[in-house]
């Protein structure tokens, strides 16, 4: 059993990991690059605007508690999560929209409007998706090897999680209106794919988003990562930070990680840094042709004044998504007329911008780095000027004129902030052959004590999902190394 473990990077995943092992009675000690933990849930504060950089939406709530359960902790005690409502407002390019609610009743109406009969058919098909969701579910706190599959006890998921359809064919099925099929699909792109490519069991951020609902953190996104970094150090955990690990080496049973201010020695090594940079420039190693995720281009603006007629998250959809996303994913070329998501947080928590303004964060996924051209200026004004059309069209206002404060995020950011393959924001692609058993898997079969996790890791992305993943990794080096004690199969 090893008694130290370095963990490289203090994302959430590195984290979360950190908090358990600590709890457990381990030595842990997070090396980070940035000046700060959060990874891509990160913060950026300029003239009093607070603007979360990454993730906005809270999703799986009860994912995030059993972590401080896990570590003997009521999570009330240092995030309190507000339940949105409405929890989003989708708006069309014909003019209509369709909001949902915390009230399932008054989002049922919302169907109607736009389809009728539909309100029926979405409940049958949340009631497909319940069954996939609970089969799902446990299987999150699971690492799998691509070897599992020769059990029997496995078969039946191929059938009975849909895997071989798509998440869009799987809802098509109960909507005549692509508006409303596009309305209960565009959550794949939380995980940075295309709903046309990803297989339908990952309608469980449906199921979740529907049934569980969505929440905000009072204070801002940013207050995730500075609460699981308060329970990893209450346990026990340091953090170094501003330290970037060029190289892990094992040398006589120990692990060796170095950096530009040293190396330093440990018993065991989790990697919570992109799992494709880890294994060509942490590890010096070749890696298969993997599939990305999209990237994203991101505009933050603080506003001199409030707008109306936009909820918390809202979602602009193009007049033909079909083809926006074959664009994104396909062909790899900037979306002529992209679809994109804005997030106003100071809708429900004020505290964010100073007295009487607005934040605006707007989100346009793009083509991810790998063998695109990355010159991004030459597709920027044209992308600004389509989404401001339709924002100011929305909010009856030229936002233009309103803009206090202004930053921009680009593909290439994610490389050069957080290492992060090819700029794809969201990682390696959720495709069929990169989930579950063929997703990596949490530990190494070469290097025994070489651990990963992450978002390109088992089980997946997405806030609550990385930390689920955190669960499996803490199992496996606090149980390990017994095969088959519950989380290696
Ligand atoms: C724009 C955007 C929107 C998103 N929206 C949502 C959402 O609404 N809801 C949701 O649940 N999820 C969302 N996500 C996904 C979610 O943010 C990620 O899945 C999650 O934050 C990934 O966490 P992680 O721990 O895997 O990795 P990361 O956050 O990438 O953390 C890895 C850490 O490792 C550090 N590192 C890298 N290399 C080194 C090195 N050599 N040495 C030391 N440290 C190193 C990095 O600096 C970083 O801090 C979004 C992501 C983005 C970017």
């Amino acid at each position: 059993m090893p008694k130290t473990v370095a963990i490289v990077g203090a994302g959430v995943g590195g984290l979360a990991t950190a908090a358990r092992l600590a709890h457990k009675g381990y030595e842990v000690t997070v090396y980070e690059k940035l000046a700060h933990s959060g990874g891509r849930n990160n913060m950026l504060e300029d003239c009093a605007f607070k603007f979360d950089m990454g993730p906005s939406f809270v999703l799986m709530p009860d994912l995030f508690e059993e972590l401080f359960r896990y570590c003997q902790k009521d999570i009330k005690d240092y995030l309190t999560l507000l339940a949105l409502d409405p929890g989003y407002k989708i708006f069309y390019p014909d003019g209509t929209s369709f909001t949902v609610y915390k009230d399932s009743q008054r989002t049922a109406q919302e169907m109607e409007r736009l389809e009728k009969g539909s309100s029926e058919a979405f409940e049958r098909l949340i009631k497909e998706i319940s069954k996939i969701y609970t089969q799902v579910k446990p299987l999150l706190y699971h690492c799998f090897s691509p070897l599992a599959l020769g059990n029997p006890r496995y078969w039946p998921l191929i059938t009975r999680l849909k895997t071989f359809q798509s998440y869009w064919d799987f809802t098509k099925r109960f909507f005549k209106s692509d508006k409303l099929c596009y309305a209960f699909t565009f959550e794949a792109m939380f995980v940075g794919v295309s709903p046309f490519e990803t297989p339908a069991f990952y309608s469980i951020i449906t199921y979740a988003d529907h049934v569980q609902k969505i929440y905000h953190p009072l204070g801002g996104m940013y207050q995730i990562p500075r609460a699981i970094e308060k329970l990893a150090t209450d346990a026990g955990a340091r953090l170094r930070y501003n330290c970037a690990i060029n190289r892990i080496r094992k040398c006589r049973g120990t692990f060796l990680l170095s950096c530009d201010q040293g190396s330093f020695e440990s018993d065991a090594v989790v990697v919570n840094a992109d799992y494709a940079y880890t294994q060509t420039d942490l590890l010096g190693r070749k890696i298969p042709h993997f599939k990305y995720s999209c990237s994203v281009y991101l505009m933050y603006l603080g506003l001199k004044k409030k707008l109306t007629g936009l909820a918390h998250h809202n979602l602009f959809f193009a007049q033909d998504l079909r083809k926006n996303l074959s664009q994104i994913f396909k062909d790899k070329t900037m979306p002529e007329d992209p679809s994109f998501y804005v997030h106003v947080p100071t809708v429900t928590d004020p505290s964010l911008a100073p007295a009487g303004k607005e934040i605006l964060y707007i989100l346009v996924p793009v083509p991810n780095l790998d063998g695109g051209s990355g010159n991004f200026s030459l597709f920027e004004k044209r992308i600004q000027d389509i989404v401001f059309e339709r924002i100011n069209a929305t909010a009856g206002v030229k936002i233009q004129d309103l803009i206090e404060v202004r930053h921009a995020f680009y593909p290439s950011d994610f490389i050069s902030y957080y290492n992060i393959k090819h700029g794809a924001t969201f990682g390696l692609a959720h495709t069929l052959m990169q989930s579950a058993f063929f997703r990596p898997m949490n530990y190494e079969t070469a290097t025994n004590g070489l651990y990963y996790v992450g978002a390109s890791t088992q089980p997946g992305g997405g806030l609550p999902v990385v930390i689920a993943g955190s669960r499996i990794v803490a199992d496996l080096i606090h149980n390990q190394p017994a095969e088959g004690t519950g989380n290696k199969e």
